[in-house]
């Protein structure tokens, strides 16, 4: 069994996929890792730990040939990757069709890290959680460092400094990690989810919920998109909140919708200059009306981050904790033979998108416009395939 590690091509993309200490794990197992020249040294791996650790150093072409092929983000070019082999990482079945789409032609099976079911067995696998923790993190030391003010209270000889005020908007992984870090720092924090389970969250870390409406949440605890009457009433309770803060992380997603608005350019207006907002959501709508991706927008002296690919700042630990990730994943694969990718493991079944040249991720089969996988085992579509199939119906996404 060959691994292959690739290095990411994506600009500004400086994690890798597997760090020495996993390649040992993989040797451990009698799989043969073949790294790309170069692939962890942006994030603190050179090549020389992979060799030590058992691994050979390839060019890229061999490292996309392998039996299982591991990346952060697709591969720019999949000519080298074989039919039948399996590539696991961020392949954003949910809204590149394209890449799907070649992927299924050439009889690749995607493995997507996105749609590891939430649940607590695949705690260890779940690369969405371990990546937003990094960049509710990040996020909380790009907000800090970009502040002009102090976040704790110092009281000096020359006089004393009021703590920054800040307010987190939307209290997931990201969110709870980023309450955590500006507390941390110094900062009196603010918070507000739109599920109310995440008051108590928020309480014990300290920070206080603002009393914004909450809705109960009954799509495996995912937020649902929210009727305009309750956004409304959002930005009406939001308001004060946003004028009195020094610093604001936005955090709101809703998997594979836009992102829902939680602040208004009328709210910014109100904001005092030298206020930092970071919205973590701009890449997938904003949760902030003149936030743009990867980009710094200034509105009258507030500035405005939309940064697309935090975990990528903190790139050394973002890697170990995503690699350890997929060798949980992995490990659910391995048999007697090496490995083998059972689709009526819930897990396994749940995060592959496409298998012998077909896409049987119910979700991505519908965004694509395809219609439901109709099952005839006796045909070309084999049993493997129609058991997936119900298996993962109504699974997490
Ligand atoms: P996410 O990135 O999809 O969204 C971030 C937050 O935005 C969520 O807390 C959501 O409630 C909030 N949000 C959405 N619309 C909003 C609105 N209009 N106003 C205010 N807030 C809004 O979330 P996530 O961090 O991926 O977590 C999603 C859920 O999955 C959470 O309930 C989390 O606890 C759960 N989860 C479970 C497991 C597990 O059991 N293994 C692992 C990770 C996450």
């Amino acid at each position: 069994m060959h691994v292959g590690i690739l290095s990411e091509t994506v600009h500004g993309e400086h994690r890798v996929a597997a760090t020495p200490q996993t390649t040992a794990t993989f040797v451990e197992w009698g799989w043969q890792v073949d790294v790309e020249s170069g692939a962890g040294v942006a994030a603190g791996f050179p090549d020389h730990q992979f060799t030590e650790a058992g691994a050979t150093i390839v060019d890229g072409s061999t490292a996309r040939g392998a039996d299982i092929v591991l990346c952060v983000t697709a591969p720019d070019q999949l000519d080298d990757i074989k039919s039948g082999s399996v590539l696991v990482g961020f392949l954003d079945p949910f809204a590149d069709s394209d890449l799907i789409t070649s992927l299924n032609e050439r009889g690749i099976t995607a493995l997507s890290v996105e749609a590891i079911p939430r649940t607590t067995l695949a705690q260890s696998m779940d690369a969405l959680s371990s990546q937003a923790n990094i960049g509710g993190y990040a996020a909380a030391l790009l907000a800090a460092s970009s502040s002009p003010k102090l976040l704790p209270m110092m009281v000096t000889a020359a006089g004393t400094i009021p703590p920054t005020r800040a307010l987190i908007l939307g209290v997931g992984v990201a969110g709870l990690q980023a309450i955590a870090t500006v507390r941390r720092l110094g900062a009196v924090v603010y918070a507000y989810d739109i599920r109310p389970e995440t008051r108590e969250q928020v309480e014990s870390l300290g920070a206080r919920f603002v009393a914004a409406p909450t809705e109960e949440m009954d799509e495996g605890g995912y937020a649902k998109e929210v009727g305009q009457d309750t956004q409304a009433a959002q930005h009406t309770a939001l308001a004060p909140h946003v004028a009195d803060a020094d610093l604001i992380i936005t955090t709101a997603q809703i998997p594979g919708r836009p992102a829902p608005l939680l602040i208004t350019e009328e709210m910014v207006a109100t904001m005092k200059p030298g206020s930092v907002i970071v919205d973590m959501a701009a890449g997938s709508g904003g949760n902030v009306a003149p936030s743009q991706p990867d980009t710094m927008v200034d509105v009258a002296g507030v500035h405005i981050y939309g940064p697309t690919n935090l975990p990528a700042q903190i790139p050394h630990d973002a890697s170990r904790m995503y690699a350890r990730n997929l060798v949980a994943l992995l490990e659910r694969t391995r048999d007697d033979e090496g490995h083998k990718i059972d689709l009526e493991d819930d897990i396994i079944g749940g995060t592959t998108i496409t298998h012998a040249g077909e896409v049987i991720h119910p979700r991505t089969r519908q965004l694509l416009g395809l219609p439901e996988l109709v099952v005839e085992p006796t045909e070309a579509v084999d049993e493997e395939v129609a058991e997936a199939t119900e298996t993962t119906e109504g699974d997490s996404e």
